[in-house]
């Protein structure tokens, strides 16, 4: 029977049979609520009519046309509808099959854009040490998350990577946000001179990171600098909201809630709403010029890309994050989440931090609340809680991590943007049962 290469291998799974809003029902009929999205993938919820509607329609008509030859009005239209909800500044549009692809297409046209432009000295990738960008070798040697990056070392060369933005462990306690985001930012730019800043691509970063650490948003005006740093120096800014976007922070796109532009954005699980595989990258004119004054392609290309079913799905979901209920709920339910858990698990000795935006919340383990001590890492914390939450008919994402040589217990919460206060308060509840439960293994 278990002909499939699991990512953990020998863990027996249960076979999910259907899904409906945020509840997932395995074959045995037991019934999970869908607290993490999977991994922040679901959305508008599982089994929209209107996105299986348009599913459908698709579907009838054409299931594939190779992009070489012909573009779809699925595809136009979903780019149409993410560059007029995009911030401006972002004017194109790219269509991949996933996070991964996404950035690396955009570590791609980064590079092709100074290469075109005349200056192929330009080359170093600099990203910081706590995120996930994805798992092909690109965006693998991108990210920082060293325990997904440590069985292929020596990546690809030419990555350097700076401090996150990571409050919890690293703003000295008489250090104000302001001072905090300097500090950050002259990091950077101290990377950038160090490197030499005509040999420096891009700047890559999460607004909010996900995988690695579970919701951690920047302080005050960090990102801000960034940008003036990066146009200061020519640098292009990459920001990833491959988890982060499309509605999940409570607004369409994470960045809009740090005030600025990147010159590149990659989005995707939400995106899709686990309906298709999908992800998009946005671009500047200015990226899109140069190859179209140039060379007149981007060298660059998947069999799947712009697939018109994933088209009309994603053009659906994004239709219904952007109608204003959509976002109020998130945001509503995204403050019930936050305040929930602060008052069921704040007084926890086990929980050091709960932080996040809109309906993506993490929560920080620890095993000295004062001394901010983590949890031995062979005692698998995130993993018991894992097991903990299924148990109690939750799905949740709990991660391991390391970042700057200390180990890291976290969970992320990361909901269907239509859940409800009744279930908010059913996932707090299960959320804090299972991490005692862990915790007492
Ligand atoms: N970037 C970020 C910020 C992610 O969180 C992820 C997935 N967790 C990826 C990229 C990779 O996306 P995918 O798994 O769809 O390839």
């Amino acid at each position: 029977m278990a002909r499939i290469l699991h990512r953990s291998i020998g863990q027996p799974l249960p076979h999910a049979a259907s899904a409906q809003g945020v509840y997932i029902t395995d074959t045995e009929g037991r019934r999970y609520l869908d607290g993490s999205g999977g991994a922040a993938v679901t959305s508008v919820g599982h089994g929209h009519p209107e996105v299986l509607a348009a599913m459908r329609a698709q579907i009838d008509n054409l299931c594939y046309a190779h992009t070489g030859f012909f573009t779809t009005d699925a595809a136009e239209e979903l780019a149409e509808q993410l560059v007029k909800l995009a911030p401006d500044g972002l004017d194109y549009v790219y269509l991949v099959s996933g996070g991964s692809e996404a950035v690396e297409a955009a570590l791609k046209m980064a590079r092709q854009y100074f290469v075109e432009t005349g200056r192929p000295e330009r080359r170093h990738i600099i990203a910081r040490r706590q995120s996930y960008h994805g798992n092909t070798l690109g965006a693998l040697a991108t990210g920082g998350n060293a325990m997904r990056r440590q069985q292929f070392q020596p990546l690809l060369p030419q990555t350097h990577h700076v401090s996150p933005c990571y409050a919890y462990r690293d703003k000295g306690s008489d250090e104000s946000p302001e001072a905090y985001a300097a500090r950050l930012a002259d990091e950077l730019e101290a990377k950038i001179l160090e490197l030499g800043p005509e040999s420096v691509m891009a700047f890559v970063a999460e607004p909010v990171v996900g995988a690695t650490l579970g919701a951690v948003a920047s302080e005050a005006d960090y990102f801000k600098r960034v940008r003036k740093i990066c146009d200061q120096h020519g640098v292009l800014l990459i920001l990833d909201e491959v988890m982060c976007g499309m509605g999940r922070t409570g607004t369409m796109f994470a960045c809009e809630q740090d005030g600025i532009t990147p010159d590149i954005l990659t989005v995707a699980k939400g995106l899709g709403g686990g309906y298709q595989p999908i992800g998009a990258v946005l671009l500047s004119s200015a990226i899109f010029d140069s190859f179209a004054n140039g060379s007149g392609l981007f060298q660059h290309g998947h069999t799947y890309l712009g697939h018109p079913v994933a088209a009309a799905a994603a053009n659906k979901v994004v239709e219904i994050i952007a109608r204003p209920e959509t976002l109020a709920n998130v945001n509503a339910m995204g403050a019930r989440l936050q305040s929930g858990l602060e008052a069921a698990l704040g007084a926890s000795p086990y929980v050091g931090d709960i932080r996040g935006r809109g309906l993506f919340r993490g929560i920080e383990l620890v095993a000295d609340r004062e001394q901010k001590t983590p949890f031995d890492p062979a005692r698998k914390i995130h993993a018991k809680i894992k097991r903990q939450a299924m148990a109690r008919g939750l799905i949740s994402y709990p991660m391991g991590g390391t970042i700057d040589g200390v180990y890291g217990d976290h969970v992320l919460l990361a909901p269907p943007y239509t859940i409800q206060a009744d279930e908010i308060d059913f996932l707090i509840e299960r959320i804090t049962q299972a991490i005692d439960a862990a915790i007492a293994e």
